[in-house]
């Protein structure tokens, strides 16, 4: 059920500790921590803790939880110095989502060319 912990989901488990992170903030909603395979010097995942399977699930179902993941994505480039960035939610297999628990990149600390691959 959407916000309901998965049993198969990677980042529930990150969110439960049972899986490590370096976690770099955590609020009462949300957990940002740097993805295993960074991208760019500054690579971090922001995802709710409940479980919602893309942003606009999160968005449909949860509103105010998809404007925490928003803001924490600003903390994020706040607390790693970053003047540009770009926020990315990869949605559907096509575009490149392998995680299906929302997640925003926060990729940075590099020039980042547009339009993206
Ligand atoms: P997606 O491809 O779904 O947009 O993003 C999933 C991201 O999760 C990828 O960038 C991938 O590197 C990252 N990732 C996959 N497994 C792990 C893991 O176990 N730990 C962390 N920190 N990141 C992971
Ligand atoms: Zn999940």
């Amino acid at each position: 059920m959407a916000g309901e912990p998965q049993d198969d989901c990677l980042f529930c488990k990150i969110v439960d500790g049972s899986i490590p992170a370096t976690i770099v903030r955590e609020t009462e909603t949300t957990v940002a921590f740097r993805d295993i395979n960074p991208q760019a010097p500054t690579h971090v995942l922001v995802i709710p803790k409940a479980h919602h399977r893309d942003a606009a699930a999160l968005a449909a179902a949860a509103p105010e939880l998809a404007a925490d993941v928003l803001r924490e994505t600003q903390a994020v480039a706040d607390e790693e110095k970053l003047e540009s960035y770009r926020i990315v939610f990869n949605t559907g297999s096509g575009a490149g989502q392998t995680v299906w628990h929302a997640h925003a990149h926060v990729l940075g600390g590099r020039g980042l060319e547009w339009p993206p691959g």
